[in-house]
């Protein structure tokens, strides 16, 4: 699938600058004729290899990452084909720009990189107005959307509107990593104000400067958002993205059963670290159901990824009871044990009956656990006295330091490595480069959902879905952990490369639609072969020919 858009009779520069239809120096003399683009273009026709080799160059020439992020905004925002063409063959290179970590400096400093709208901002402003906004969007085939509240951007915290940055890249990827067409995809910012005084001060500040809005006021707006995308795009998958915990698990519970709706944070890390943690399994040997997990971080992540460990254990045959008790977690406040009365409803399935324990060391002492999972949010928190300990409890211990961005991570790949002589299974949220110690080089696997995500929302799309559920996320948690080769796990990664992605993505795509399928949740019958039915819907970043020559 290779078709953006139809020209819809437009000519000259009004094709120019629309970023999906846009070739810049690529578009032929007969196009330039036909299209009254002649003199809009130095007279060169070059190709789409020439304009990529001039883009990296241009990349590469940045001083930094933030500049780098800024100008593969702009080609984004200029043409679309070219910059998905770059990104898709250079994605090692391109996917930390792109997302995190420089994802979360662009989001810092939103305010003052932003040029051109590239989704919806919708503030708590525009209640009983919002469908007329979505109608605003010029696209009408929206399948995918990706809305986030700003108020827990990766590991930074409540960033107000300069979250938009997050629904931005996270649809890059759905089109880079799984072919999902840039046309379908929508990125949503519902502005309810923020909690962050700095911004709120911030004369240059792009958002609501007001406290946020809780309670009923904020339920009816997003009610509201929800319901109008039923009806201006009602073949749409809407993804909740970087909401604050006790929003994104009432809101994932609320529509979860009657929209086609999932959370990345809570699902998608889950499918991701269940992923790894089977890639563990080929190399400590043992089965899932022998092995004890601790959290650092009982939130969105913590907790989802929990309860898809515990699906895998009871598929492996043990009860809910039992499989809870392998899943421990941390907070801020110490080991989740029942005597607690501080908790937060997501987290009482895991409150074991123990004695209290202050904090992470106390707890790895005390539970001797085979895998640790950083989703914290808190840098260095995997100190070296907790990462000797899990050397000295396991022949190969897991640690997972998944908090993202880079400087968010509850340990580095270095320290995961020299405080366990080489003897870690390590997995970050953010990538690592390779790190060599003792003349023996580790990749590190990146734990990021980029992995689960895309391949879930295409599988969804192109089955048309009416929901998302967790067996999907399961099922792409397994079909991920068979993609990993030998070589990898040989090389240190429990992941398989990045570069094979697009591949990854569409068999995982391919497993969750069968899933739709079989579960009967669509209206939409069963193509021959799903495989090719999910091949067909992928885009392609090749220009289209609008003239024949
Ligand atoms: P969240 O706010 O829902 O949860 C954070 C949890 O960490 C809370 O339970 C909190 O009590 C706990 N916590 C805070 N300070 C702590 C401390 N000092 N010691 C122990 N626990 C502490 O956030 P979330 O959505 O669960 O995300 C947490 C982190 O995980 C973020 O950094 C995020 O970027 C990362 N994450 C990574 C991926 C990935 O793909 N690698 C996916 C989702 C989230």
């Amino acid at each position: 699938m290779t078709k953006n858009t139809d020209l819809q009779g437009r000519r000259g520069v009004d094709i120019l600058h629309e970023p999906l239809l846009n070739k810049g120096t690529s578009f032929t003399e007969a196009e330039r004729d036909a299209l009254g683009l002649r003199g809009l273009l130095p007279p060169k026709v070059t190709t789409q290899a020439q304009q990529v080799e001039r883009t990296l160059g241009n990349v590469r020439r940045k001083a930094t990452d933030l500049d780098r992020y800024t100008y593969l905004i702009s080609l984004q925002e200029r043409n679309s084909a070219l910059f998905y063409r770059v990104v898709m063959d250079n994605l090692n290179e391109m996917m930390p720009i792109i997302y995190t970590p420089t994802v979360g400096l662009a989001c810092q400093k939103y305010a003052l990189i932003f040029r051109r709208p590239q989704g919806l901002f919708i503030s708590s402003q525009d209640r009983g107005r919002i469908k007329e906004i979505l109608r605003n969007w010029p696209r009408p085939d929206i399948r995918m959307i990706v809305v986030t509240d700003g108020e827990r951007i990766l590991g930074l915290g409540d960033l107000g509107s300069c979250g938009m940055g997050i629904p931005v890249g996270k649809l890059s990827l759905y089109t880079a990593c799984a072919g999902i067409p840039p046309s379908q995809c929508l990125p949503v910012m519902l502005d309810v104000g923020t909690n962050n005084q700095a911004l709120r001060d911030d004369p240059l500040y792009i958002g609501l400067a007001q406290e946020r809005l809780r309670g009923p006021a904020y339920d009816e707006l997003v009610d509201e958002f929800v319901n109008s995308v039923q009806e201006v795009f009602p073949k749409a998958c809407i993804q909740f993205e970087d909401f604050g915990n006790t929003n994104a698990f009432r809101l994932l519970h609320k529509y979860r059963d009657t929209v086609c709706t999932f959370n990345d944070d809570i699902q998608g890390t889950a499918g991701v670290t269940l992923a790894g943690l089977y890639g563990t399994l080929r190399l400590t040997g043992g089965k899932l159901t022998d092995k004890k997990f601790l959290f650092l971080g009982a939130g969105e992540a913590g907790v989802g990824i929990c309860d898809l460990i515990v699906t895998g254990l009871m598929a492996e045959g043990l009860s809910q009871a039992e499989a809870r008790e392998r899943c421990w977690l941390v907070d801020s406040k110490g080991l989740v044990v029942k005597s607690r009365t501080d908790l937060a409803e997501h987290k009482l399935p895991y409150a074991h009956d123990h004695a209290p324990m202050p904090d992470l060391r106390a707890a790895v002492e005390a539970l001797k656990p085979t895998a640790l999972i950083g989703v914290s949010g808190m840098p260095q928190t995997f100190t070296e006295h907790v990462v000797r300990a899990m050397g000295r409890l396991n022949e190969r211990p897991v640690i997972f330091a998944l908090s993202n961005p880079t400087s968010k991570a509850e340990c580095t790949a270095e320290q995961a490595y020299t405080w366990t002589d080489g003897r870690a299974i390590f997995a970050s949220g953010s990538p690592f480069p390779p790190f060599t110690l003792n003349g023996g080089t580790h990749l590190t696997g990146q734990g990021n959902n980029s992995y689960i995500f895309p391949g879930v929302g295409l599988g969804v799309i192109a089955s048309e879905s009416m929901h998302v559920t967790d067996e999907m996320f399961f099922v792409a948690a397994k079909t991920l952990a068979t993609m990993v080769k030998e070589e990898d796990l040989a090389a240190g990664s429990v992941y398989p490369d990045l570069q094979r992605i697009r591949e990854v993505s569409a068999t995982i795509a391919t497993a969750v639609a069968e899933v739709v399928f079989t579960r009967k949740l669509t209206k939409m019958p069963r193509p021959q072969d799903i495989a090719a039915h999910v091949q067909a819907q992928m885009y392609q970043p090749e220009y289209d020919e609008y003239v024949k020559p």
